[in-house]
């Protein structure tokens, strides 16, 4: 079977090394005679991938002891609302820094719990860079950052220390750079772009940060009964997390997190360059701030983008559609998209506007 250039957003591309591995062992794991959907949680050879799949975490993250890594449920989605239970309450205020669609879903779900401070917006560009200079009250609980805006192809370069404890969610950029861990105090992400099918959710938080948690929260929401239990208090999404180890391990082949920046930041680049080139299309984001992941783009008018999304699904190019809000173009070059998958997009737009002009 030909395989498509996978541009989706997210569940997305994999490594085809990984779906093999990943098909082996649904069939007969590491030769037990038992699928890997049939094995207890409990076992000893599960309890490995989980410990396996932490430590992997922590060395190419370079995480230290002081932190806890959780393998959660819920997507990105239920930790917009965890993370609002646990460190906010009536009478506190947290910070939020409003980059668009995914950031306004944490502050609608954090506004349950107590006060919530939007420090700052680009809503007046249709979310098209990421506000600076905004002043974060001293006695916010935190301040909750979106690392990578997936929809509107924005993404946050710079970390600057503001005072208050950093909460993240780095869905969609997790594992494609280089980050100091040490600058945040939780950090979430929905496995499904860089670390594996979805299903489970990512957490690393500063031990001394869970402890300022709520204790009144139920058991499902509270951070510190899953450090405590391995990530296993109940059971967990067995299958993502044997498949994020798979990834994990073919990641630290790639030369782990640096080198997959050096790939992504070349990727980014060749598309980029040629939206920038090509008189059909242009960026939506400011250059300074544009997406090395999700990379978005408009077409100068209506025919020509229902024109270019035909041209590409003839060449295999699937994924390129933009968000149903925002329509144009969005792709996303996650980890595992090669760089011969945007050169063939590249060029599908370079023989595009020879036929078209
Ligand atoms: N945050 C970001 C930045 C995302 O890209 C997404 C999903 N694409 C989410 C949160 C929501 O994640 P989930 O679907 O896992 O709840």
């Amino acid at each position: 079977m030909l395989k498509k250039h996978n541009f989706g957003a997210g569940p997305c591309i994999l490594p085809s090394a990984v779906m093999e591995q990943a098909a082996q062992a649904v069939i007969n794991w590491n030769g037990m005679g038992l699928s890997i959907l049939e094995v207890s949680h409990r076992s000893p050879e599960f309890e490995e991938v989980v410990l396996k799949t932490q430590l992997l975490v922590r060395e190419l993250l370079s995480v230290s002891d002081n932190y806890s890594v959780l393998f959660l449920q819920g997507g990105a989605s239920t930790q917009f609302a965890m993370v609002a239970m646990n460190f906010l309450s009536e009478g506190k205020k947290a910070a939020y820094l409003d980059t668009g669609y995914f950031a306004l879903k944490a502050i609608k779900e954090a506004k349950l719990f107590g006060e919530v401070d939007v420090v700052a917006t680009s809503k007046d560009k249709d979310y098209a860079y990421i506000p600076d200079n905004f002043k974060v009250d001293a006695g916010s609980a935190y301040l909750h950052l979106t690392s990578n805006n997936t929809i509107e192809g924005t993404e946050i370069f710079d970390f600057s220390a503001t005072g208050v404890p950093l909460v993240c969610d780095m869905s969609s950029d997790i594992f494609s750079r280089k980050i100091e861990v040490k600058d945040f105090d939780l950090i979430y992400a929905g496995a499904q772009k860089n670390m594996g099918p979805a299903g489970m959710t990512l957490v690393i938080a500063k031990n001394e940060f869970l402890e300022k948690g709520k204790k009144e929260i139920p058991s499902m929401m509270d951070y510190r009964i899953f450090r405590d239990n391995m990530s296993m208090y109940n059971t967990p999404p067995v299958f993502s997390i044997y498949v994020a180890m798979l990834n994990l391990l073919w990641l630290k082949d790639q030369g782990g997190v640096s080198g997959i920046e050096r790939s992504n930041i070349e990727k980014a680049k060749l598309l980029y360059a040629e939206i920038d080139r090509n008189p059909l299309f242009y960026g939506t984001a400011e250059v300074a701030h544009r997406s090395r992941m999700n990379v978005t783009f408009q077409a100068i008018d209506k025919g020509v983008e229902q024109a270019f999304l035909k041209f590409a699904a003839e060449k295999g190019i699937v994924g390129i559609k933009g968000y149903r809000t925002v329509g144009g173009f969005r792709a996303s070059l996650y980890n595992a998209l090669p760089l011969s998958s945007v050169a063939v997009l590249v060029e599908a737009m370079v023989s595009f506007e020879k036929i078209y002009t």
